[in-house]
């Protein structure tokens, strides 16, 4: 078993919208809320996003208002993930930390691109 990877911190600098993860081993992990936004890994958002991807339909896309990017609030699951509650009210988010880490965006972690944090 792998030590389950725990943040000693998180910071969400809402002005610069990101959300900066200290990780117990001292590396520092900087997302973009509205990659996380767009990464959400509920269920809801997960089948939108795969049909999205088979109606391609871009009218469908533009229809409605773009979904927050602003948290208004963030709260720890257990140890082992965090919700974020963003502007718009959508609570349903549970971002897993071991994903996250694995979605670690600087050229350290993922030299070719942060990968999704779901595979959908
Ligand atoms: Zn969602
Ligand atoms: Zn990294």
């Amino acid at each position: 078993m792998m030590t389950p990877t725990r943040p000693q911190s998180i910071t969400i600098e809402r002005a610069a919208g990101v959300m900066i993860i200290t990780w117990l081993d001292g590396h520092r992990s900087e997302f973009s809320l509205a990659w996380l936004r767009a990464h959400c890994p509920c269920a809801t958002c997960r089948e939108e996003r795969r049909e999205a991807v088979l109606a391609a339909d871009p009218l469908r896309l533009t229809a409605s208002p773009p979904p927050s990017t602003e948290v208004v609030d963030a709260e720890f699951v257990g140890n082992y993930a965090i919700r974020l509650t963003w502007g718009d009210g959508h609570i349903a988010g549970i971002y897993p930390f071991s994903a996250l880490r694995m979605s670690c965006p600087c050229v350290q972690c993922n030299p070719d691109g942060a990968p999704p944090l779901i595979v959908d």
